[in-house]
């Protein structure tokens, strides 16, 4: 369970990976992209730490609909927007009472799967961070433990490395997008693992 205290230590051990795994997202993003996915999530989640203090007295609901919000003004590109309504829709279905329960992040896994499937126009096996969100999502109505969550996640993102973009700016590389794990995908990893380990 994921109380307002919980995740803001989750919140700040995520930038701190973010941060520590910034090249290594830029160089993912660099083979198949724009070269922006690791400055992008270090800018969002860098200003989403250096304003943890003003939320140590909201709710997981607020919390959730901050980051949403803070997402949305400082990082661009497509995965700016898509990261930032994943979370301001995984606030409204909260109330200021609650945690975040498995069943909670069961439903906030699935809300953010068709939140980018909507304006992503993605499908699973389309190379985009969908292909970590939707198979969590649907994995999650049959198990809860964690331990096989966590190792889906990591089988999701490099099941990736050997498919072909259709979705994105990756997807205009065609066939050269083969080879290399999607962006989106690895920083999903990071985010949803975090979540899961701590819940
Ligand atoms: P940009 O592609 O605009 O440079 P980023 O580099 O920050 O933005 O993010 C790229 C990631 O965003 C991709 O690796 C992919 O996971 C995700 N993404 C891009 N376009 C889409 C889309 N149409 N649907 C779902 N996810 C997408
Ligand atoms: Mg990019």
């Amino acid at each position: 369970m994921i109380n307002n205290k919980t995740l803001i230590s989750v919140l700040r051990d995520i930038n701190e990976e973010i941060q520590t795994k910034k090249e290594y997202l830029t160089d993912l993003d660099n083979k198949i992209g724009d070269g922006d996915h690791g400055i992008n999530m270090s800018r969002g989640f860098g200003f989403i730490n250096e304003n943890l203090d003003e939320l140590k007295d909201k709710s997981v609901k607020q919390i959730f609909s901050m980051i949403g919000t803070k997402l949305m003004s400082k990082v661009g590109g497509a995965s700016g927007p898509l990261y930032a309504m994943v979370f301001l829709k995984g606030s409204t279905f909260m109330t200021d009472d609650d945690v975040l329960t498995i069943d909670n992040f069961q439903q906030f896994v699935e809300d953010a799967s068709q939140v980018i499937i909507r304006l992503g126009r993605a499908q699973i096996g389309d190379k985009t961070m969908l292909d970590v969100w939707k198979p969590l999502a649907n994995e999650l109505k049959h198990t809860h433990d964690k331990a096989k969550l966590l190792q889906l996640i990591v089988d999701q993102a490099n099941s990736t490395i050997d498919k072909m973009a259709l979705r994105g700016r990756a997807s205009f590389l065609k066939e050269r997008s083969i080879g290399t794990m999607d962006p989106g995908c690895a920083s999903s990893e990071i985010i949803l693992r975090h979540l899961i380990k701590a819940l």
